[in-house]
């Protein structure tokens, strides 16, 4: 990076994973004068990597001000009390349902699903359910500083509006960055070969609430979508 060069804006980070192959998400950073926001912060054990991509971007990762999850999965929040730990400086945040998860305080609704069903799964299907408790398990309980919902407008880029978009998860939350006309979608969306898709109905808690969020996020004045799991798509 050349010295001095100002970086502002929302800015996608391309992070591998070797999860059984690879998994490539992308976190985003929200970066203005005062504020370097991390949205999302990957799967356990995943730190280095975060902190890497960061740097590459330009923004050694102690310069980061805050974490915001969109929702408690492990791909979204498995690195949060890492984070916390090692950055004790670094303001957490998720809206209160996810809030009581990560913190430890309550079970996952995900998790509760997937046990509740298993009786009626096959062989295969249980054993991918085996290996999500074994995720979930793997993640350590991490600290929320501050609980957010849906309207709020952070001062980030010059307003960024959280989104309650419910479905995949019932506490999920997406990001509308009003200057940039840029959402960061979390889970709300995906995106595949180029093209925005709801959810995927596999992991969604409530398919219909997930089709309406997505509406809602098609319905913003936007021109760029960042996925979390699809990488950005542009309108
Ligand atoms: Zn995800």
């Amino acid at each position: 990076m050349e010295a001095g060069r100002k970086i502002s804006g929302a800015i996608p980070l391309r992070v591998d994973f070797v999860r059984k192959g690879i998994k490539t998400i992308y976190p985003v950073l929200l970066c203005d004068g005062e504020h370097r926001i991390l949205v999302d912060c990957g799967y356990p054990g995943g730190l280095p990597l975060l902190e890497r991509a960061s740097e590459e971007a330009g923004i050694p990762f102690r310069e980061i001000t805050g974490v915001i999850v969109t929702h408690h999965d492990y791909d979204h929040c498995g690195t949060l009390a890492d984070i916390k730990e090692k950055y004790p400086r670094v303001t957490t945040m998720a809206s209160g349902p996810d809030a009581l998860v990560i913190e430890g305080k309550e079970k996952s609704v995900r998790l509760r699903q997937t046990q509740s069903v298993l009786i009626y799964l096959s062989e295969l299907e249980r054993r991918r359910a085996d290996e999500i408790r074994a995720e979930f398990e793997s993640m350590k309980p991490a600290r929320i500083d501050a609980v957010v919902e849906g309207g709020d407008v952070m001062p980030w880029c010059g307003g960024t509006e959280i989104i309650a978009t419910p479905g995949h998860l019932p506490g999920h939350i997406s990001m509308f960055v009003r200057n940039e006309k840029t959402v960061i979608t979390g889970d709300a969306l995906v995106a595949l070969l180029g093209r925005l898709h709801a959810a995927s109905p596999r992991y969604s808690f409530d398919i219909e609430t997930a089709r309406l969020s997505a509406k809602k996020l098609l319905s913003l004045d936007a021109d760029r979508f960042i996925c979390y799991h699809g990488g950005v798509v542009d309108r």
